[in-house]
């Protein structure tokens, strides 16, 4: 007997308890009936277009994604939207739908902690802890000093490629070790002691504002280097992690990793 999609939610309730999720979060399963058998899990980022296809196509009775399709309140599913018809997909090709959005973030081994890992971050530790071995973004430093460029271009090398690219704001010769870092949109972590302190910050989705402030303060009081990266990129990476884990929670099912990128850029002109 396999699984059911019960048994599932069960386990990925294990990997990533709900309780670690922000208030604000709409975590945990979207659609989808607890008895249905799972064999297939498809795993993506985002709930589109192209990720509900794949995973219909594939057979998936199940569609993991990181970010919840459905995040404030909701008046229609009709299919003249996109997000009914992305459901109405998903729920006529027997494939449920689950998010595990912040209480992924959170754990040791979750967006942030698989960044860390990937650049070989020493002893990483959350920038903000919100609970035992739980925390936003990860700081640690790199294992020898390098250049912010050199930094940069590793970075580059980590991530699937994407139009936007990773954006620097610093001195490329500038000699860096610590490094701050929060997978996905991590502007509210600019102010933390951890992330001012630290050599290089690293996150994604940094706008005007909240960049150029920060900048400024560096100028006055200290504080880091910028690299703003492509939100999807830097949560993807994190996939293949939670396939792993999940295999092991859920020996027999097929755990697969989309490979499409959700990244809703597609090319960028240079002046
Ligand atoms: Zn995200």
């Amino acid at each position: 007997m396999p699984p059911t999609l019960a048994d599932a939610t069960a386990a990925i309730e294990r990997l990533w308890p709900l309780d670690g999720a922000e208030s604000w979060d709409a975590a945990g399963l979207l659609s989808g009936d607890p008895a249905a058998p799972v064999t297939r899990i498809l795993l993506a980022v985002d709930a589109v277009r192209d990720t509900v296809d794949e995973a219909i196509e594939a057979g998936a009775d199940l569609l993991l994604v990181h970010h919840p399709l459905l995040m404030r309140g909701v008046t229609t599913v009709a299919e003249t939207t996109a997000k009914g018809a992305l459901l109405a997909t998903l729920i006529r090709g027997g494939c449920a739908l689950v998010a595990a959005h912040t209480n992924a973030d959170v754990v040791e081994t979750g967006t942030s902690g698989r960044l860390a890992g990937l650049l070989g971050l020493v002893d990483p530790t959350p920038v903000v802890e919100t609970g035992p071995g739980r925390g936003l973004g990860r700081v640690g430093a790199l294992p020898e000093p390098i250049t912010l460029g050199a930094l940069a271009r590793r970075v580059a090398g980590i991530l699937p490629a994407t139009a936007g690219g990773v954006r620097v704001a610093g001195e490329f010769d500038r000699v860096v070790r610590t490094v701050a870092l929060c997978g996905g949109a991590g502007d509210s972590l600019l102010g933390e002691a951890a992330v001012r302190s630290a050599d290089v910050y690293l996150t994604s989705d940094l706008r005007h504002h909240p960049a150029s402030e920060a900048r400024e303060t560096a100028r006055v009081t200290g504080g880091p280097a910028l690299i703003d990266v492509s939100h999807w990129a830097s949560e993807w990476l994190w996939l293949d992690t939670a396939a792993e884990e999940l295999r092991r929670e859920l020996p027999g099912v097929e755990i697969v990793v989309s490979e499409l990128r959700t990244d809703p850029w597609d090319f960028v002109v240079l002046p």
